[in-house]
């Protein structure tokens, strides 16, 4: 699963993340990162066995969990491959292959929309 992990100041200098890991055995990959004195967003993807242990776990220790649910979804039939998406999209998720054609990769997606704006044809949306 995918999620925003959200710090308040009080808790960004302790070692919640690491212990999460340690004690739950997960796979823990940073997508993207924002962490200051002030407080911090982290965009992660979670996998392993006990996934909802670990996130009933850092809730436990004052972070904010907000699962991604949101899924990018590309209409072939509408889809001129003209590109026009690829360069809006923050994490690298939609690219253009050897023939020309625009690939979108859901287990990139983070659901932000900001590609649904771009396109001429309609042709990429994100439903819940
Ligand atoms: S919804 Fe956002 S992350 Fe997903 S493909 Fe579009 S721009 Fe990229
Ligand atoms: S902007 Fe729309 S038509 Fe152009 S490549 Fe992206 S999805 Fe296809």
């Amino acid at each position: 699963m995918k999620a925003w992990l959200k710090f308040s100041p009080d808790i960004t200098n302790k070692s919640i993340i690491s212990d999460t890991i340690k004690s739950y055995d997960i796979d823990f990959n940073i997508l993207r990162a924002n962490i200051t004195p002030k407080g911090g967003k982290l965009l992660v993807e979670i996998s392993g066995n006990q996934v909802t242990e670990s996130i009933e776990y850092m809730e436990s220790q004052g972070i904010s969990v907000d699962p991604i649910k949101k899924v990018v979804k590309k209409e072939e039939e509408k889809c001129v491959d003209c590109g026009a998406c690829i360069s809006l999209c923050p994490v690298k998720a939609i690219s253009i292959s050897d023939d020309w054609t625009i690939l979108v990769d859901d287990q990139l997606c983070i659901g932000c929309a900001f590609c649904t704006s771009s396109c001429p044809m309609k042709a990429i949306k994100v439903t819940e």
